[in-house]
């Protein structure tokens, strides 16, 4: 079959070299680009309704004779009337702007009868039709019709004109690789005349498997191509027994691990023993401690005489990592190093050296972990938190910086499996759920009116607590709603807060120097945009307040209110939707209260509003699926990924689906 996607377009009776090129500017090259355009929506041609029982406003399709056909009108109102009569005097008027051309039309002769699809309505009396489609009656076939989307001014119904001679063109013994894999599916060949023909109708269970057998065939190929990047990024590593410090870590904590912790270090484990490299990606909601278990890892690597990384996204996180793995490996007597951009020359170009020799063999740090002249030993294992604030490219960064350096992802961001599996299915994957004993859910409230809401917050700082509130824009509008705007107003209200603003437009340093001083405490209420997503520990952080909560996903709100109760106290955060949110989107806002659970959230987000919201970014669009969507077809995905057929799909099918697969091979 690929061989026929193949061809040429003007292999298509009807396009020549001059519309080929046309369609090409939209993406149509090949014959199978066009044949892999399906209906947008199916017209129900099935009933012919007399013009007798047409209704108005009801489209419909009807037939008559040829009474006459007249101008009427001038200039802008110029326009072509078409009377029709049926067999018992039901009369029917068909108008026409600007086509005089129809009154030469031979087709329109008195005494022919055509078929006519068109909303009817009542005017002065008469039943009529503006514009309406229309074929001399023999011509017209019935049952159901497909309808395609233009494609760069070429109208939809010419694009159907096509797609049918184009169909023509598949030989009779076309097929997939996958064709035997799927007895209870269509043939790809089938598939494709089906789902453009709906023989039974588009609601028929028929028309169903044959649009899932295409969008099947794009899965499978996808998912072998992933299987291949992760074979080849398998490489062998130095097996690395579970050993005695790990043991000794374990002993030493005051608390023993969650059952999510224990599965985690489990896979971990079994991946550094397992003689090949691990590239695993470690999902656990914010607070659910994941530090612990890189940790582990970490010691994992010491203990086989190599060196350990640990990448966070910004100075603050980093220098966090390093305190939380200092003291925690304290009664092992291991220390952390940590690598930022804020070392002085001095003790940069001293740790350098030590990194170099191998004296370092635990280090915490940012993106300076990869500058260009910092040299490992021997570096055996990558930690990368918060893995989705780096691109691709820097993930993989700090595993070039040794022969077979391992790689632990971890993201607080949750993602549904299904999701998990199409972004990162380069990566073995696990998700820890629940939580460590004894964390307060976060108490939240959607709230309209703010009145109370500056008492509340009077109180939380006066009792020693700190607020994030978030906006959504930096710069001004109307509605107050941005960094400067609401730190002034909230300065104002509360003057010995040391009110601060924080923002992703700001230089790096200013932005550590904002979350440095909220986390000493000379600032108390931080205004900032979504930028403190990224994990902060602020323990005395005791309220967060969202405005315009309803623009945000379900998993992006958890993630923002994981910044508080971290501490002791309860944490609470307050939702503020805009005065003009929809009933729906209020809804939507108050599962926040009762539902405490980031993959929930998240799958809940991916059902109401589509995978890029369940995401946070619009990753959906880049995986560049042609027919998949990630939100609507999720259970292909879950269903087919553990079972993915033996057979493997031909270079011409991946070159089809994925034409980029070279970049990313
Ligand atoms: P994450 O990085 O997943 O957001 P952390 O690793 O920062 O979470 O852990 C959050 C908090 O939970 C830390 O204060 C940590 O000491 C604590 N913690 C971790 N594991 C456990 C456990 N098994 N029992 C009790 N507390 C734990
Ligand atoms: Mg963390």
């Amino acid at each position: 079959m690929y061989r026929a996607f193949a061809r040429d377009l003007t292999a298509v009776p009807g396009i020549g070299p001059a519309l080929a090129g046309k369609l090409a500017k939209a993406g149509v090259r090949r014959l199978g680009d066009l044949l892999l355009r399906l209906p947008a929506r199916w017209v129900d041609d099935r009933v012919v309704t007399p013009i007798r029982e047409l209704r108005e406003g009801e489209p419909a399709r009807t037939e008559g004779r040829v009474l006459r056909v007249d101008a009427a009108g001038a200039g802008r109102r110029r326009q072509v009337v078409v009377r029709l009569a049926d067999g018992d005097g039901a009369e029917l008027e068909l108008r026409f702007f600007h086509s005089d051309w129809l009154l030469r039309d031979a087709r329109l002769t008195p005494g022919r009868r055509i078929s006519v699809r068109g909303k009817p309505e009542w005017w002065r009396g008469r039943c009529q039709m503006l514009h309406p489609e229309w074929m001399p009656a023999e011509q017209f076939a019935g049952g159901w019709r497909p309808v395609y989307g233009s494609v760069a001014g070429v109208s939809g119904a010419r694009i159907a004109g096509f797609i049918r001679r184009g169909l023509e063109l598949a030989p009779p013994e076309a097929s997939s690789p996958f064709d035997a894999a799927l007895p209870d599916h269509p043939s790809l060949r089938e598939a494709l005349f089906e789902a453009h023909a709906a023989a039974r109708g588009p609601e028929a269970a028929i028309h169903a498997r044959a649009c899932e057998r295409l969008l099947l065939e794009e899965l499978f190929t996808y998912l072998h191509l992933m299987r291949r990047m992760r074979a080849r990024a398998r490489i062998a590593a130095p097996a690395w027994p579970a050993g005695e410090m790990a043991a000794r870590l374990l002993e030493a904590l005051p608390w023993p691990l969650t059952p999510a912790q224990r599965q985690a270090w489990r896979d971990i484990a079994a991946d550094l023993a397992s003689g090949q490299r691990m590239h695993r990606l470690v999902q656990g909601d914010v607070g659910s401690g994941k530090t612990v278990v890189a940790a582990l890892a970490m010691l994992a690597a010491v203990e086989n005489g190599a060196q350990a990384a640990l990448m966070a996204p910004t100075s603050v996180l980093a220098a966090q990592h390093a305190e939380t793995l200092n003291s925690l490996l304290a009664p092992l007597g291991e220390q952390v190093a940590l690598l930022t951009g804020a070392l002085t020359l001095a003790a940069r170009r001293e740790m350098l050296a030590r990194l170099a020799a191998g004296e370092i063999r635990m280090v915490a740090g940012t993106h300076a972990l990869i500058s260009e002249d910092v040299r490992y030993r021997n570096l055996g294992l990558a930690v990368v938190d918060e893995q989705h604030r780096f691109g691709v490219r820097q993930r993989w960064a700090l595993t070039e910086r040794g022969p077979a350096v391992h790689l632990l992802a971890m993201t607080a961001t949750p993602i549904p499996r299904s999701l998990a599996l199409a972004l990162y299915g380069d990566m073995d994957l696990t998700v820890m759920r629940g939580m460590p004993p004894g964390r307060k859910p976060v108490e939240t409230r959607v709230i309209a009116s703010r009145g109370r809401l500056a008492e509340g917050m009077r109180r939380m700082l006066d009792a020693g607590g700190r607020i994030y509130w978030i906006v959504p824009r930096v710069d001004e509008d109307d509605d107050g709603a941005s960094v400067t705007q609401r730190a002034q107003a909230l300065a104002a209200r509360f003057p010995d807060a040391g009110v601060l603003g924080l923002h992703g437009r700001m230089k790096p340093a200013e932005k550590e120097a904002a979350l440095a001083a909220f986390a000493d405490g000379r600032c108390r209420l931080l205004v900032s945009t979504t930028v403190v997503e990224v994990g902060v520990n602020v323990p005395e952080a005791r309220l967060i307040v969202i405005e315009q909560a309803e623009r945000y996903g379900l998993a992006q709100l958890h993630q923002l209110r994981g910044r508080v109760g971290r501490g002791e106290a309860q944490g609470y955060c307050i939702l503020l939707p805009s005065r003009d949110a929809p009933a729906a989107a209020l809804e939507r806002l108050a599962r926040m209260a009762d539902c405490h659970d980031g993959l929930a959230l998240a799958e809940l987000d991916m059902k109401l509003r589509g995978a890029g919201d369940a995401t946070g970014v619009n990753q959906s669009g880049d995986v560049g699926f042609r027919l998949l969507d990630l939100a609507r077809d999720a259970h292909l995905i879950r269903d087919w990924h553990d079972r993915l057929p033996e057979a493997r799909p031909t270079e011409a099918m991946i070159r089809f689906w994925r034409p980029e697969a070279e970049r990313v091979d």
